[in-house]
């Protein structure tokens, strides 16, 4: 399948204007204040070349919707993104292959497990692709299994994901090459269970590639905003993936996102997710802050104990756990007013399906209103309608007109029709 960043100029560099007077940045600031001093946590060695790191190392990053970007603490810090880099590969294959195709190899269910599990389903699947057997799988998926040009194209993708060019970290990934013997026997067990597509140490080497792709927390936070706000980088204007597969991402991210912390994490934190060994973690609020951490002391089931406790804080002050709601629905009646017979309803943001039966309610009460004879409605600070809401609106426009009221919409940029 063709790619949606094919034909387009690939990768193009984020611009990265730090919004230093803001006081967003106090916020950032307060939080690194309050986790400097906890000194839990151990440093991952098991690949020897991550021992090497200093583990006060601390720098914090978020990116809006709208592409603003604050960081504090070492923000250029290199580190390199292990298992991070899982959900941007398991986005590529859903991208390529559908997400029906992508579930025949690979499961969906937490595994309650650490990363590194012995783990294969009743039909011989790994159980998630977070995991380290589901992801080396999926990375196999990409590219139909094909040999060489993979990796360049997985390569291609995560930068654009982060609007910058991305390298490997080569003494990384010697280290781990050399080193990874669990991974290449988790490779072989996907292949007996009949999963794993292609050559075992191709797409082991691929993993350990992406595994070893360094980054900064400012590309972790570009990166997580971009599947936030549904595939489209807001730095570079690209969209890297589609709306559905950005939410499938998110979607695995929130389940099986923090190794075997999921559960408690959605409960204290709830903002999909993914930690790496390495001490990174990216956090995607669905529709807001994409949030890059980065400390190296783990704890024990392989999470960033600093980054831990920031996204707690910056979770539970700043409401951005996903199943806070709002006091009441945001509405998307920007203002009614009435003149003559005529009534002017002005309709503003997203109209999704809750914002529509906002509006046809409205729309509704002029049916017995025997004073209104015309309804215009104005879309222009409007900013998207999705397939329910058009429905919805146009079957009330239909009742209104059987009613024997005449409508009007006006929509000069065109996006009742998408
Ligand atoms: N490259 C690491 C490994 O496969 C990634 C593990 C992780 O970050 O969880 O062991």
């Amino acid at each position: 399948m063709d790619h949606p960043l094919n034909g387009h100029s690939r990768n193009a560099e984020a611009h990265r204007a730090m919004e230093d007077d803001s006081p967003v940045m106090g916020v950032l600031e307060k939080i690194q204040a309050e986790v400097t001093g906890m000194s839990d946590g151990e440093v991952a060695d098991y690949i020897p070349e991550l021992a090497h790191v200093d583990p006060d190392t601390f720098g914090i990053a978020a990116v809006s919707p709208h592409g603003r970007v604050y960081a504090v603490g070492e923000s250029e810090r290199l580190f390199t993104m292990q298992s991070i880099s899982k959900p941007f590969v398991y986005a590529l294959a859903v991208e390529e292959r559908g997400l029906d195709d992508v579930h025949e190899h690979v499961g969906a269910e937490p595994s309650g497990e650490p990363f590194n599990a012995i783990s294969l389903d009743e039909r011989g699947r790994p159980e998630n692709p977070m995991i380290n057997a589901g992801a080396i799988v999926t990375t196999s998926l990409v590219g139909a299994g094909e040999q060489g040009a993979r990796f360049e194209h997985i390569r291609s993708v995560l930068s654009a994901f982060a609007g910058r060019e991305l390298m490997v970290d080569e003494q990384v990934h010697r280290s781990e090459s050399e080193t990874g013997h669990r991974n290449r026997a988790l490779g072989y067990l996907s292949l007996s269970g009949g999963v794993l597509v292609g050559p075992v140490e191709e797409a082991v080497q691929d993993y350990f590639r992406q595994c070893s792709l360094s980054v900064t927390v400012m590309d972790l936070a570009v990166m997580a905003v971009t599947l936030a706000v549904g595939g489209v980088n807001p730095l570079t204007g690209e969209r890297v993936v589609s709306q559905r597969t950005a939410r499938h991402a998110l979607s695995i991210m929130s389940s099986c996102g923090m190794y075997d912390r999921a559960g408690e994490w959605g409960l204290r934190v709830g903002i999909p997710a993914k930690s790496g060994v390495s001490g990174g973690i990216l956090a995607s609020a669905p529709g807001a802050f994409g949030v890059g951490v980065f400390s190296p002391p783990l704890d024990d089931a392989g999470n960033s104990v600093r980054g831990v406790a920031a996204l707690e804080r910056l979770s539970d002050d700043y409401d951005l756990h996903m199943l806070q709601t709002p006091s009441e629905p945001p509405s998307p009646v920007h203002s009614v007013s009435r003149s003559g017979g005529t009534l002017d309803v002005r309709l503003c943001g997203e109209i999704d399906f809750l914002a529509a039966e906002q509006v046809v309610s409205r729309l509704a009460e002029v049916i017995d209103d025997s004073r209104v004879r015309t309804v215009t409605v104005e879309l222009e600070k409007v900013s998207g309608f999705s397939d329910a809401a058009r429905t919805l609106f146009a079957a009330e426009l239909d009742e209104l007109a059987e009613a024997g009221v005449d409508t009007a919409v006006s929509d000069p940029r065109g996006v009742r029709h998408g």
